[in-house]
């Protein structure tokens, strides 16, 4: 990983943070990437996302049961051009994206001037196979704008 998407994404969520943007719970979109999905999970969630089953062994169950407890959208990011026509919708006036750091940097810079508070993904098994993400960071990031 490099230090510039690192460094990147810190200043981003610190200048977002500095700002205290807020927006009403249907104007924020949790976006998140495909790799969080098990890869023995025969799920098309790419195409739909209520194809979840919720059966627990990914973070995608937790993340959609913390959009309906916020009653925020959220929208798995299965490439790069479609995730960010998603961001840039009218109707999205703040985002929550988790990534890497490299696809966050670039996220950002492209959402311009969307707020966006980045996660960082965790990466047990390496970069795009199997990720995870803390929850905790992710519920504060949505208190952020929502409360
Ligand atoms: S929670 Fe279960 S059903 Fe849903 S995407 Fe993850 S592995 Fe598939």
């Amino acid at each position: 990983m490099k230090l510039i998407d690192k460094q990147v994404v810190s200043l981003n969520n610190l200048i977002v943070k500095l700002k205290k943007k807020k927006c009403p719970p249907e104007g924020l979109l949790i976006l998140f990437p495909h790799c969080l999905q098990n890869t023995q999970c025969k799920q098309n969630i790419k195409n739909d996302l209520s194809e979840c089953k919720r059966c627990g062994k990914c973070k995608v169950k937790n993340l959609m049961e913390l959009s309906e407890k916020y009653g925020v959208s959220i929208a798995v990011a299965s490439g790069g051009r479609l995730a960010l026509e998603r961001v840039k919708a009218e109707d999205v006036q703040g985002v929550v994206a988790i990534a890497c750091e490299k696809e966050l940097r670039i996220g950002i810079m492209a959402s311009l001037p969307k707020a966006v508070i980045a996660v960082p993904n965790l990466r047990p098994h390496g970069f795009c196979k199997d990720t995870d993400v803390y929850l905790d960071e992710v519920e504060k990031a949505v208190e952020r704008f929502v409360k």
